[in-house]
């Protein structure tokens, strides 16, 4: 009935050293205003200089988001009042934002759709407030954080599409390496614009719910709004043009101000900064920082390697992971394995047994280059249970122990006696023991088998091969000790 619009503000904080127009350490809990100076305090007379290191961060993402680099790109002064903001101005971008025109593909599980990107700018963050009881206090190690703003066109419709767009870029600047992505501390913050209107008549009026602290009340908060404006134009009102907040106790926005008029921060150029024009040379540091992108490198595992969709995004969730899943890859590659199949393979443990050991470990997805089992050992205990040479069983029970001693895989297998039995000698003499002790047993493995009884000679047999493993310690291949008590039953 109704068309629906969003556009989303994102604000992250870049993980420059410093700020973004001081030398002040950049960083989040440390010990209250420790990180300030005279100039992010605002004091008069003093010269913001810019951080490059901020502008090229800010580039890479806008060149993610493939935004166009002006040849010119300058700051502005945006006028208001706050107290946490102390000059009573923000030093921001308005006329010539560092990224311009570009767009990011949403894809999800059944859609894809392109969201254009109207602009990325650069600006300093205020300092906060912390209310505790009569009195607010005031911590300006934030204020001139290095903070870049993503804009989007209202190209979203529903608060799921809000959501996967606040998830697929956060992935893309943790891959980037350029802020950590961190909701619950601030790092990444949206604000959400939606209107809705009848189909053809274009934009509703908007209403901007601000400071979302998770992408989960992205869509809560954006679902809300649209069933809330729907209602009221249902009922023949219109649409107040405000400021909400969402209430995550009560699940609903609130409203904070009406903002019938846009706010006249009565932008004017900074003059303390002159122009920025990007030489060749800072336009080639950016594209050589730029590197693949969970999108890109989640369809290239699909198709090089054969993973599954799931099995792919799983593992481009994080670029560490995705890095230790090709470098165990290269690794069981290096020893002669097939590709397609070590993949499969090393994407099954990885996600399984791997995933649980690192939650036990307490060791993040992002930390995985830090965990005892290296990609190299990993590939050595997928390989050697793949070849028959350590049965699946003790192979992951090794891993256990190479994490625990901080052993290589190999040498540990041989020094416990893992290595499996495929010695067909040495296996038939556990098979005539188990026979010595169960005969009975082979003769209603081979009654069932006559009766055509498949499903209790499976499990018979299956208990046959228990006993020889048990014989052997566990090593014997169950392979070749089913073919052999299956051999022994033919002749009773
Ligand atoms: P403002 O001047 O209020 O900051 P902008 O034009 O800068 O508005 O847009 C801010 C955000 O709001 C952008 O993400 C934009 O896509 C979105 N937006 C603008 N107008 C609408 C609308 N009518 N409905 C939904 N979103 C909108
Ligand atoms: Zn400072
Ligand atoms: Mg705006």
């Amino acid at each position: 009935m109704y068309q629906s619009f969003i556009g989303l503000e994102v604000h992250i904080h870049l993980l420059t050293k410093t700020k973004v127009f001081c030398g002040c350490r950049s960083a989040f809990g440390d010990e209250p205003n420790t990180n300030v100076c005279p100039v992010c305090m605002g004091y008069p007379g003093v010269l913001p200089s810019l951080n490059i290191e901020a502008m090229r961060m800010g580039s890479m993402v806008a060149r993610a988001l493939h935004c166009r680099i002006p040849e010119q790109t300058w700051f502005e002064r945006k006028q208001y009042f706050y107290p946490d903001m102390p000059k009573n101005y923000q030093i921001s971008q308005f006329a010539s934002p560092l990224g311009q025109e570009g767009y990011l593909d949403l894809v999800g599980k059944h859609m894809k759709k392109r969201v254009r990107i109207k602009e990325c700018h650069l600006e300093e963050d205020a300092g906060k407030m912390i209310h505790t009881g009569t009195v607010s206090l005031l911590d300006y190690n934030r204020a001139g954080v290095s903070l870049l703003e993503i804009v989007t066109e209202p190209d979203m419709e529903t608060g799921e599409e809000a959501e996967l767009f606040i998830q697929q870029l956060r992935r893309t600047v943790r891959y980037l390496g350029v802020c950590d992505g961190n909701m619950e501390e601030g790092s990444l913050r949206a604000d959400a614009n939606v209107s809705i209107n009848l189909p053809g008549k274009g934009l509703g009026r908007k209403v901007e719910i601000k400071n979302l602290n998770s992408s989960r009340f992205v869509r809560l908060g954006l679902t809300y709004e649209i069933q809330r404006q729907k209602e009221r134009l249902d009922q023949g009102k219109q649409v107040i043009q405000e400021t909400r907040l969402w209430n995550e106790n009560r699940d609903q926005t609130e409203p904070m101000r009406t903002k019938e008029n846009a706010q006249d921060y009565r932008y004017f150029p900074e003059p303390d900064l002159p122009v920025f024009a990007p030489d060749p040379a800072f336009r080639a540091s950016v594209e050589a920082a730029l590197v693949e992108l969970p999108a890109p490198r989640m369809e290239r595992l699909k198709q090089d390697y054969g993973l599954s969709r799931e099995q792919a995004e799983l593992i481009c969730e994080e670029k560490a992971l995705a890095d230790y899943f090709e470098e165990a890859l290269a690794a069981a590659a290096a020893q002669g394995f097939d590709i397609q199949d070590g993949a499969g393979r090393i994407a099954n443990w990885l996600l399984t047994d791997i995933k649980h050991l690192l939650n036990r470990e307490g060791i993040a997805l992002a930390n995985i280059a830090a965990f005892r089992l290296s990609p190299q050992r990993l590939a050595a205990l997928v390989v050697m249970v793949a070849r028959g040479q350590v049965s699946m069983k003790n192979g992951k029970q090794a891993m256990d122990r190479v994490i625990a001693e901080d052993r290589d895989p190999a040498e540990l297998i041989r020094e416990a006696g893992w290595e499996q039995l495929s010695d067909p000698v040495q296996i038939g003499k556990a098979v005539e023991a188990v026979y010595a002790a169960e005969a009975a047993v082979f003769v209603q493995t081979r009654a069932a088998c006559a009766a055509g009884n498949r499903k209790r000679q499976r499990t018979l047999t299956a208990y046959l091969v228990g006993r020889v493993l048990e014989q052997t310690g566990g090593r014997a291949d169950p392979k070749i000790a089913g073919a052999q008590i299956e051999s022994l039953m033919q002749t009773l």
